[in-house]
């Protein structure tokens, strides 16, 4: 990696695993002009498949697991942020359900839910009431 502010070569002088998820975290020092910044390596889901109903492979995308989590917590104060955690911790609940990065969109929303119902009983109802395939099953 190279510096931010003047492109000259870099060294990690930190890192970190966190402890939550998946994630490293660096310290990194520029070598030309000692800048000091932060990378974070994760594993990348856009290579983590999804499988549509049809059979048809999709690309997974966090974006859009992130936007539905956000309306079903839309009338939180904080939404944004726990949206953010929420859609962190449905991921790595999904990494570890599967040793096949392949899932049905029923999983990720079963989880989905499993996870907002844990944290808040308004956005589960709401998330639920969207997603019709937790109609059965997912009810009490
Ligand atoms: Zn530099």
């Amino acid at each position: 990696m190279v510096c931010l502010y003047c492109g000259g070569k870099t060294r990690v002088f930190n890192s970190r695993k966190q402890h939550k998820g998946n994630s490293v975290w660096r310290r990194r020092r520029c070598q030309r002009c000692l800048a000091v910044f932060t990378t974070q390596e994760s594993p990348d889901l856009a290579s983590t498949l999804m499988v549509s109903q049809s059979g048809v492979y999709t690309p997974f995308l966090a974006d859009f697991l992130y936007t539905d989590i956000l309306l079903a917590l839309q009338d939180r104060k904080n939404c944004y942020i726990e949206a953010r955690e929420i859609t962190k911790t449905v991921i790595r609940h999904l990494l570890k359900l599967s040793t096949s990065p392949l899932f049905e969109p029923r999983q990720i929303s079963v989880e989905t839910a499993k996870v907002l119902k844990r944290f808040n009983k308004r956005a589960y109802l709401r998330y639920a009431a969207e997603h019709e395939s937790l109609q059965k099953g997912l009810r009490g």
